[in-house]
């Protein structure tokens, strides 16, 4: 493995941000093994994609622009993949760790019969050899596995770890043709969630609500105006989710999502263990809860003590303000 690919992911003409963290940490990787690096952009509005990603530091940019595979499900991407792959040589493919780049990763691994490894905090490079650090059993335990084909391997990071560098790269564009295969799939429909621009793997801030609230409304309301004054997203406890208050893909936790925002608020939150395993990893985890003794105390960095309808909406004003201030 000597080469390193990001798999971009994009919507409405511009790259996800866990995909620009991967073609970050695709440098890094490809510096330590002495290779380059390639990004991976196929869908609609790709070329825009493309254009865009020169500001990051990736040497070869493969572009298959075509509206047409925004209606092709999954397959497309794993044949643009597969042959930059091919062409490149022995490569790690590196994935964000999100629902698409899990399913790109594991397919592109399955034909070249790679290793994965998923929820990747941490690439190693040592000797030529690549190891993938991944916190397992709600982050009790965090292993570190090579993989066993030297000539391809994929590694699915976790959002908001990898650092950014907004450093320019050589940039090359390179056009991928198009394949001839008929794919078998159609998206009939691709539904909004209305919720948040950001999902909430990928948010720096995340606002989460649970029990406390009380029912639906803070949800699209106080919570929701909390989150859009950071520019992050909302999410919840599982008891929040099983009431019908709020989706299941806000949900944080055991069977939930697992996230690492810098900074995450817990409002109406009690901190159940299988709530905890979600978000430990979060930078700085603030609570508000009415209790002064709610277990969530013991790993919140900051507990705030109150009733969180004359809280939050207080907080939203100080961060607008804030941000006024410093726009
Ligand atoms: C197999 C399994 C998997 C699970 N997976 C998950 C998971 O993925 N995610 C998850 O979250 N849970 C999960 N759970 C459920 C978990 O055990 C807890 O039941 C759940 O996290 C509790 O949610 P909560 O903290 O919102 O509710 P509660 O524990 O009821 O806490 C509500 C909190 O709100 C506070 N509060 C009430 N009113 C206010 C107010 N006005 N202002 C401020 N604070 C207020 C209370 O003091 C309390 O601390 C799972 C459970 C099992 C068994």
């Amino acid at each position: 493995m000597k080469n390193v690919i990001a798999f971009i992911e994009h919507k409405n003409g511009a790259a996800r941000r866990s995909s620009i963290e991967a073609l970050c940490a695709a440098r890094t990787a490809a510096d330590a093994l002495g290779g380059t690096v390639h990004a991976v952009v196929a869908g609609p509005q790709a070329v825009a994609v493309a254009a865009a990603l020169k500001a990051y530091p990736v040497d070869r940019i493969h572009v298959l622009d075509d509206a047409a595979l925004g209606k092709a499900g999954i397959d497309p991407l794993v044949d643009a993949l597969e042959s930059v792959a091919r062409s490149a040589g022995p490569s790690l493919v590196i994935v964000a760790n999100t629902m698409i780049g899990r399913d790109v990763g594991s397919r592109f691994a399955a034909r070249v019969d790679a290793g994965v490894t998923a929820d990747v905090t941490g690439i190693d490079v040592k000797d030529g050899r690549v190891a993938c650090v991944s916190p397992k059993l709600g982050g009790t335990t965090i292993t570190t596995c090579a993989f066993k084909n030297t000539e391809y391997g994929v590694a699915a990071i976790r959002p908001n770890v990898f650092p950014v560098a907004a450093t320019a790269g050589a940039g090359e564009i390179a056009e991928l043709a198009p394949s001839d295969k008929t794919y078998s799939v159609t998206v009939e429909d691709d539904v909004e969630e209305a919720a948040a621009e950001l999902g909430v793997e990928e948010a720096s801030v995340v606002v989460s609500g649970g029990r406390g609230m009380g029912g639906p409304e803070p949800f699209t309301g106080m919570l929701h105006d909390l989150a859009e004054a950071f520019g992050g997203a909302v999410g919840a406890s599982r008891a929040a989710v099983d009431a019908g208050w709020i989706s299941h893909g806000h949900q944080v936790g055991q069977t939930g999502k697992t996230i690492s925002p810098p900074l995450y608020i817990a409002v109406g939150i009690s901190g159940a263990i299988q709530h905890k395993v979600g978000m430990r990893t979060a930078a700085t985890i603030v609570a508000i809860n009415k209790d002064a003794g709610v277990p969530i105390a013991d790993f919140a960095d900051l507990l705030v003590v109150g009733d969180a309808f004359a809280i939050v909406p207080e907080l939203t004003k100080l961060v607008r303000e804030a941000k006024a201030a410093h726009a």
